[in-house]
């Protein structure tokens, strides 16, 4: 199975491009969701959030209190270090067992938003990384989430940039025009990535 490894900065296009691959049969791991997942109620790294980072981070109903838990490690490299090793083994375990499951196509989409960042290269056999520039970022970002130009500079501060994120990238969308134009290009890319899976070029 070859791993294609999606990333990009925040609203950059990570969503609308898996979508058009999804629509060609391409199987989708988004390792998002996963950690999503894996915090609700009742999953056994919930419990060990509460155990090793404090019962607050609970809510009365069982679910993690999310943007608590952010304010907490956004200044506290310590704790964000202890929540990473809690997730990422995680995240990384569920992510190849979903892997596995798949067959029929000898290509799959890994979503994994932060790959730069946390250095997760070694997940996927290539990256593929959707660009646009920051000012386009930021503008996609405040229209989306509806949000201040200030908090959506505050966010990308705190991601990889736009020349780090290139640098990984094997291939690369540019998702700056028009969305219409989307489909054509993972199609392309779709056709290159089942050649190189099945060993042709
Ligand atoms: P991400 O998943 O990387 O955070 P999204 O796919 O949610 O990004 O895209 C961010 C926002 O930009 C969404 O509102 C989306 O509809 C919009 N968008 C995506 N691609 C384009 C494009 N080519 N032109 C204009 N808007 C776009």
């Amino acid at each position: 199975m070859l791993k294609i490894g999606l990333t990009g900065g925040i609203a950059s296009g990570k969503t609308t491009v898996s979508d058009h691959f999804s629509r060609l049969g391409v199987p989708v791991v988004d390792t998002d969701l996963i950690s999503r997942e894996l915090v609700q109620p009742g999953q056994p790294a919930l419990g060990q959030i509460a155990d090793r980072l404090g019962e607050e981070f609970i809510l009365p109903d069982g679910h993690l209190d999310r943007p608590a838990l952010r304010r907490h490690v956004f200044s506290r490299p310590e704790a964000r270090r202890i929540l990473e090793d809690i997730l990422h083994p995680a995240i990384r375990r569920e992510t190849e067992r979903r892997l596995k499951e798949i067959t029929g196509i000898p290509y799959a989409l890994v979503v994994i938003p932060l790959l730069v960042e946390k250095r997760l290269q070694d997940m996927v056999d290539r990256i593929l990384v959707v660009d646009i520039p920051e000012e386009l970022q930021i503008r996609r970002l405040c229209q989306r989430d509806g949000i201040s130009s200030t908090e959506a500079e505050r966010i990308l501060q705190a991601q990889a940039n736009r020349q780090q994120r290139l640098k990984a990238a094997d291939d690369i969308i540019d998702n700056t025009g028009d969305p219409a134009s989307l489909p054509a290009r993972v199609h392309t890319l779709h056709d290159y990535y089942l050649s190189l899976a099945t060993g042709g070029n």
